[in-house]
């Protein structure tokens, strides 16, 4: 197959840094689509993979899911976009379009899907490599619409942390009069907090930062809890229907169980690399319930976006520069981001 070779910045081993390489993207098929990549996000996910944290992560790996650009070019037969569309690429760029799930756009769920890094590619073979990169090319059907009236760079972290979190608030029914918890405030945990708000939600969040306390307010939350504080997490037992935990290491998932009324549900949507243990009384009494999610569907992300372009709902970012991914990758893991760090891929070109 033909192919066009880009630049990017990737790693070639769990615990190498971030470096320039030279990858290849396919040439377009008729249904594909090119874009210029001119931001992309920095989600802890990318981290986690390039570090090896889940295992079965393969090298050389360019991460990168939060992207958004502009159309450079089109296939044949592309319906949706045209040069100069902006347009965004979010974790799913391919699925098998037939299954049940696929029908009804839970490409999450096929058993084919293609993720937009570390995935087999079943173009080039090898795996896909993703959006700290000059291009991405891929199918239409897998390729969002931006609002224009967002500011682009702040949009990028609605690809993936944008439907991540309000996919499970509308799952569990979330809006007015629902009382939401949103633990972790990092770039899941704050465009939670706006989406919830954005819903018609009142928001208590939970932080380990002292920082965030004070911060909650101005992103929107209508409370917050310091979780170091004992007094402090005994202000909403009992009391919240759903909590939203975005905590991305080990912690103690019966504390914010008991937060929860009865038939609640915390909804883990964080990855810690570690089992996390549950006290069978914090399910068992109120029929409680502990849960998972896992992004959200293509049909379900341009939902997303176009809520997002109505209430004018986008990231509070940090833009970096290319060069200095591996001080930002520290920074993340030290949980110092206010609150999502987006890559100016400008700086690729220097
Ligand atoms: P992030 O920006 O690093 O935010 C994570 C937040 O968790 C931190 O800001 C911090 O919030 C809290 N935290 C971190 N370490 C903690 C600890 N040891 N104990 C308690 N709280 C801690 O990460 P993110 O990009 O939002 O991603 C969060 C998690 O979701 C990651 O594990 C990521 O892989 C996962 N993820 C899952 C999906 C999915 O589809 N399910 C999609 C995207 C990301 P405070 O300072 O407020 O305490
Ligand atoms: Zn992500
Ligand atoms: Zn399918």
């Amino acid at each position: 197959m033909e192919t066009k070779s880009v630049k990017a910045y990737g790693t070639t081993g769990a615990k190498e840094l971030l470096q320039e390489m030279t990858i290849k993207r396919r040439a377009l098929l008729p249904h594909d689509v090119e874009m210029e990549i001119l931001f992309c996000g920095i989600c802890h996910s990318d981290l986690h993979q390039a570090h090896n944290d889940f295992g079965g992560s393969t090298y050389p790996m360019v991460p990168g899911h939060e992207i958004v650009g502009k159309i450079t070019a089109v296939g044949e037969h592309v319906k949706n976009f045209k040069i100069g569309d902006l347009a965004g690429v979010g974790c799913i760029i391919d699925s098998c379009r037939e299954c049940e799930y696929c029908e009804r756009s839970e490409e999450m769920y096929c058993a084919e899907e293609t993720l937009s890094f570390n995935s087999p590619d079943k173009y080039l073979g090898g795996m896909t490599l993703g959006g700290y990169a000059e291009t991405y090319v891929a199918d239409e059907r897998y390729v969002l619409h931006i609002p224009e009236n967002l500011d682009l760079a702040s949009a990028a972290p609605l690809l993936c942390a944008g439907i991540t979190v309000y996919s499970p608030f509308k799952h569990w029914n979330i809006g007015v009069g629902s009382k939401v918890g949103v633990l972790g405030i990092g770039g899941l945990g704050h465009v939670a907090i706006k989406i919830a708000k954005g819903l018609g939600a009142d928001v208590i969040v939970f932080t380990t930062s002292e920082t965030k306390v004070a911060d909650a307010k101005r992103l929107g939350a209508d409370d917050a809890v310091l979780t170091k504080d004992d007094e402090q997490l005994k202000r909403y037992i009992g009391q919240l229907d759903m909590v939203l935990d975005t905590v991305s290491a080990p912690h103690d998932v019966n504390v914010y169980l008991n937060q929860l009324k009865p038939e609640g549900t915390v909804v883990l949507v964080g990855l810690p690399n570690q089992p996390l243990p549950i006290n069978p009384f914090n399910v068992v009494r109120g029929r409680r319930s502990f849960a998972g999610s896992n992004i959200g569907g293509i049909k379900e992300t341009q939902e997303m976006l176009d809520f997002c372009g109505k209430h004018n709902i986008t990231a509070d970012i940090e833009l970096v520069n290319i060069q200095d991914i591996n001080t930002a990758y520290d920074r993340l893991i030290n949980g110092d981001v206010h609150y999502r760090f987006v890559i100016d891929m400008a700086s690729l070109k220097g």
